[in-house]
């Protein structure tokens, strides 16, 4: 059990990754607190980790909201004690052209994947100081590293993602509190359909298209990254940042697929 009675805080926990990520720290200990605005879908899924003899809860919780940040905060630590891992994993998608992206555009992808994480920070690493230790691990992308086009707002809210955590890590380094980020590529979930449908191509097709290895991720791959990050095995591994994409972003000519040219040559 790589975290076992670690107290565990998931955001977006409902559905795609955080779910995953849910799921799967649960089956290595941890006691999860399943966090999202969705109540239908953050029920469903501790009734999953319940099922499988784990233990978690939901709580209710728009990241984007100072109020019930502090109110999660608060009825984690009653109900379980300090969180020891905090995933900022909750975000929200646009694929819209610069000159079409209008300001409220602008603003929900700052509220929910910029602000959403600052606030998250905020409110579980003094927290996890006090308790001199605790490991967070913030969602970003891709997006965040490479240009793109269409992406001019989700990219700038990720890449808030990526300095804050740096930053957040320097801050924290004394009190043993570690941040890292985690950058997936094209990972099967809501947000894939969202852009294989504005690709006009299937999900499938799109993963191979995009990723060298000619696949598209599964939720469990980046849950796999997150617990590693987590657990005490990165105890020496703070400020730093992972991809996860299948080798999206090694190449300059990405999303040139590799495979693809490689097969034509043999
Ligand atoms: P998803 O849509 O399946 O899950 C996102 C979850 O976040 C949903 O359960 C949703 O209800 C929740 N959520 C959205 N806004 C929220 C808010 N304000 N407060 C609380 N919960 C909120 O998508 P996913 O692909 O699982 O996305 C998870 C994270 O991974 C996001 O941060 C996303 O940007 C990132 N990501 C996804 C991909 C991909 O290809 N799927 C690639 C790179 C990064």
């Amino acid at each position: 059990m790589r975290v076992q009675n670690k107290v565990v805080l998931v955001t977006g926990a409902a559905s795609g990754i955080g779910r995953a990520i849910s799921l799967r720290l649960a089956s290595e200990g941890a006691k999860v607190v399943a966090t999202d605005r969705n109540a239908e879908g953050g029920a469903d899924v501790v009734a999953q980790i319940q099922q499988e003899g784990g233990e978690a809860c939901f709580l209710e919780l728009d990241t984007a909201s100072e109020t019930q940040w502090t109110e999660v905060a608060a009825r984690t630590v009653e109900k379980y004690g300090t969180p020891n891992i905090l995933v900022n994993n909750a975000g929200v998608y646009l694929i819209r052209p610069l000159a079409s992206t209008t300001l409220e555009d602008w603003d929900r992808m700052m509220d929910v994947n910029a602000k959403g994480v600052f606030l998250g920070m905020r409110a579980i690493a003094p927290l996890m100081a006090a308790a001199r230790g605790g490991a967070i691990v913030n969602m970003s992308s891709t997006n965040a590293l490479t240009g793109i086009a269409g992406r001019t707002a989700y990219a700038a809210s990720k890449a808030a993602v990526r300095i804050m955590s740096k930053t957040v890590a320097i801050e924290y380094a004394f009190d043993q509190v570690r941040v890292n980020s985690v950058y997936p590529g094209f990972v099967r979930t809501g947000i894939a359909e969202y852009g294989a449908q504005v690709a006009g191509a299937s999900v499938d097709e799109l993963g191979k298209m995009v990723s060298p290895l000619g696949r598209i991720a599964e939720p469990e791959d980046v849950a796999s990254m997150v617990l590693f990050l987590s657990s005490d095995e990165a105890r020496h591994i703070t400020g730093a940042e992972f991809v996860v994409d299948g080798g999206l972003t090694a190449s300059p000519n990405s999303p040139v697929h590799v495979s693809t040219l490689q097969r034509a040559e043999h």
